[in-house]
């Protein structure tokens, strides 16, 4: 059996060291925010090349406190891909602005920037590209629509912890930058948290408050606030594994180049990292119209795999008051189709890689397989 990530892999690999954290904030008690907190949102920030970290609940509070930071709210409308995890959506319609949604670049599956243009308005306030699956948006041409219409750019970097863009970190690019490190992410707690990371020190200051009832010190409440806390638990969890990141991300690039290489001349369509992208494959997602067929197949051999994601937001029933409709987004909805996700974390062995690849290719030699 080749799952499709191995959690428990992972934390084998590291135990002792995680363990010896988890007791360390036993004996402190110091179980939400702390100094590991906030060791690890310094170590964290640089990682990001930024300058501050906001460390907070989940990776949908660190973009709706991101949106707050910025000033957007009700009336006001943020551009973003339908083509994401619901998250990043559902965050703007937490702050009661509109999401407006540009179609992806079916080569990348990240914002189709000859889109944006087109989508802006007298009540547009920020952009938020996804760094989908691990690989960065093309950030310049963003953010120089962004600085000659006045817009806020924040990144929605949950999927991409380490990525690059022209060689500067993911985070780092736009006015703010959002991750997730939900335990399958790939820098994951053992539990729920996300960071801000920016340069800014006035977000900084205003998150840091909404994180923890709008407190400017204790009891002293200035803004409506929330409770959106990273725990002291995670905090020292995800400071021992931010010091493998570079090492799991190095591992995860090696198998998608084992991939690429496996699948070179099958037919089969791979995912193309840009030349821009340092890639950090949170996920490696291929493309069959025969999605289903191929699911089942693989299924059969022991092979799980995803499908990151099946319904485009602007298609979900829980978004339909919105008002788009089917063929809005038409790369959106084709990838929507198509994408298949192969098995994907650091410890995935060279043979199981080839056990994948192999059973992919010959799924490739079969067109008339019927599609279930
Ligand atoms: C995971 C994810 C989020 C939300 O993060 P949580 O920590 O689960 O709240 C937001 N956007 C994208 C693209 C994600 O993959």
């Amino acid at each position: 059996m080749i799952p499709f990530v191995d959690l428990k892999a992972q934390y084998l690999g590291i135990k002792d060291e995680v363990n010896a954290a988890i007791q360390g904030i036993l004996e402190t008690s110091q179980f939400t925010l702390g100094q590991e907190v906030a060791a690890f949102e310094e170590e964290f920030a640089a990682y990001c090349q930024a300058r501050y970290g906001i460390g907070v609940n989940t990776g949908t509070s660190a973009l709706h406190l991101a949106l707050l930071a910025a000033g957007i709210g009700p009336g006001d409308e943020v551009i973003t891909v339908p083509f994401t995890f619901v998250a990043t959506v559902a965050a703007i319609h937490y702050t009661g602005a509109r999401p407006v949604f540009v179609d992806i670049d079916p080569r990348t599956f990240t914002m189709d920037v000859r889109g944006i243009e087109a989508a802006i308005t007298e009540r547009t306030k920020a952009i938020i590209p996804v760094h989908l699956y691990g690989q960065p948006a093309d950030m310049d041409p963003i953010l120089e629509i962004a600085g000659r219409r006045g817009l806020v750019v924040i990144e929605d970097a949950a999927q991409a912890h380490g990525a690059e863009y022209k060689g500067r970190r993911v985070g780092s690019l736009g006015d703010m930058g959002c991750f997730s490190f939900y335990p399958g992410k790939n820098l994951g707690a053992y539990g729920e948290g996300g960071m801000v990371v920016t340069d800014d020190p006035d977000y900084t200051r205003t998150i840091r408050m909404l994180r923890d009832w709008g407190a400017e010190q204790k009891y002293r409440h200035v803004l409506k606030g929330y409770n959106y806390r990273l725990e002291g638990l995670q905090g020292a969890v995800l400071r021992v594994k931010l010091r493998y990141l570079e090492v799991w991300t190095e591992a995860r690039r090696v198998d998608a180049a084992h991939y690429d290489e496996l699948l070179a001349g099958s037919g089969v369509a791979t995912p193309e990292a840009m030349a821009y992208a340092r890639h950090v494959y949170h996920i490696y997602a291929i493309r069959t119209p025969q999605r289903s067929a191929w699911q089942e197949a693989l299924q059969a051999k022991g092979i799980h795999t995803g499908i990151h994601y099946p319904i485009p937001v602007h298609l979900l029933p829980a978004y339909a008051d919105l008002g788009y409709a089917p063929g809005d987004f038409p790369h959106a909805e084709q990838a929507a189709g198509e994408v298949l996700s192969l098995p994907m974390f650091p410890e995935l062995t060279r043979a199981q890689c080839e056990e994948v690849g192999e059973a992919v290719a010959l799924l490739a030699k079969q067109p008339d397989i019927e599609d279930a």
